[in-house]
């Protein structure tokens, strides 16, 4: 991230669980399966579907129960973004407004709390 990009995340005024969260996602620092292999003898399959590989962009978005989650919150929220854009928002390859960021730091919020993950 270029410096302004921090700054402009350390500015948000989102819950600290939502900064740490939010954090690991660009740093690709999550505790996915896929990061955690070489501590885990399992496939580093979701926990959830069973299906894919959990990477950090599985683990976060495209998980189909992420997914479908984030189609409701989205909603909810008002969050007026395509489904597509939310992820480069979340790694700030894609900027929006402040409400939009806060809405999807309350969002990645929910999905920590709510693991499994
Ligand atoms: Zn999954």
């Amino acid at each position: 991230m270029r410096p302004n990009q921090w700054k402009r995340f350390w500015k948000l005024k989102i819950p600290h669980g939502a900064r740490n969260f939010w954090w690991r996602v660009f740093l690709c620092k999550l505790p996915t399966r896929l990061n955690l292999r070489h501590i885990n003898d399992e496939p580093p399959l979701c926990q959830l579907c069973q299906h894919d590989i959990e990477d950090d962009y599985h683990m976060v978005f495209d998980c189909r129960r992420k997914k479908s989650f984030w189609l409701v919150a989205r909603n909810i929220a008002h969050i007026k973004v395509p489904m597509e854009d939310i992820w480069d928002i979340l790694n700030f390859r894609t900027t929006t407004d402040e409400r939009t960021m806060l809405r999807n730091g309350d969002i990645l919020m929910v999905i920590w709390r709510s693991g499994p993950r």
